[in-house]
């Protein structure tokens, strides 16, 4: 079996399709979506729409909530928050009902599926070997997927060790499964790139093979920042897409 893992789309329209044309031709049988398809980008309903062709395994990310609920923004900063009001305005009542259909958590073929974290809470980031612990000690799985940081890494726990190692993956890498190992990996960001690669990222597990492959796919990003642009959203934002950050 062979999953592509699709997350933190982020409306970035440009970038999911470079992203699907790329795993065409590699064999996908289901699709895997760690959450966050909209937020900061112009093209929301675009981007659900595909994402839900593709019917895959799922869980909600906290801009999805906050996509849905005027509540849940009250964290954001101004700039994200900007872009989660004008994406509450654009979604049609089908895309908002399939991401308040979406649950936080999701457990499939031996494998977790979580936006921020397992514990302490679930918007919680990712970043660092004591950031996973808590999710290691939660999760009943060997991997979990996440997604949140918009960072391309994994973290290995071997057995016996106190602390997790973490392993960065920004610009493409293959992770092969170890016996008795856990891992948590985070395939990087589709539309919105933060760990200095502005290439789009996304991942393949190959169950056989026991290997996930982070990929990078250059897209157009220009395209996307001159869309965002016209649809009156922050430019920096817009600028951010440039440097992946
Ligand atoms: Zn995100």
């Amino acid at each position: 079996m062979r999953y592509g893992i699709i997350s933190d789309v982020h409306s970035n329209l440009v970038a999911l399709k470079a992203v699907l044309g790329e795993l065409e031709g590699r064999d996908i049988d289901k699709f895997v979506c760690p959450g966050d398809t909209v937020g900061y980008g112009p093209r929301p309903n675009e981007c659900v729409r595909l994402v839900r062709e593709l019917e895959p395994v799922s869980v909600v990310g906290n801009h999805d909530v906050a996509a849905l609920d005027t509540a849940a923004d009250e964290w954001f900063n101004a700039m994200a928050r900007a872009a989660v009001v004008w994406t509450r305005q654009e979604l049609s009542e089908g895309n908002s009902e399939y991401l308040r259909g979406l649950q936080p958590v999701a457990v499939f073929d031996d494998v977790t599926l979580v936006h921020g974290a397992l514990a302490p809470d679930l918007w919680d980031y990712i970043s660092s070997p004591w950031e996973a612990q808590p999710t290691f000690e939660a999760m009943k799985t060997q991997l979990c997927f996440v997604g949140h940081s918009h960072f391309a890494e994994w973290y290995e726990l071997r057995p016996g060790a106190a602390v997790p190692l973490q392993v960065g993956a920004t610009s493409g890498r293959t992770l092969t499964f170890t016996n008795g190992v856990r891992y948590i990996v985070n395939p990087g960001s589709v539309g919105q790139p933060r760990d200095g690669d502005p290439r789009a990222a996304c991942a393949v597990y190959d169950t056989d093979q026991g290997t996930v492959e982070v990929l990078r796919v250059p897209y157009d990003i220009a395209e996307c920042q001159r869309d965002m642009l016209e649809k009156g959203l922050p430019s920096p934002l817009a600028q951010r897409l440039g440097l992946g950050v």
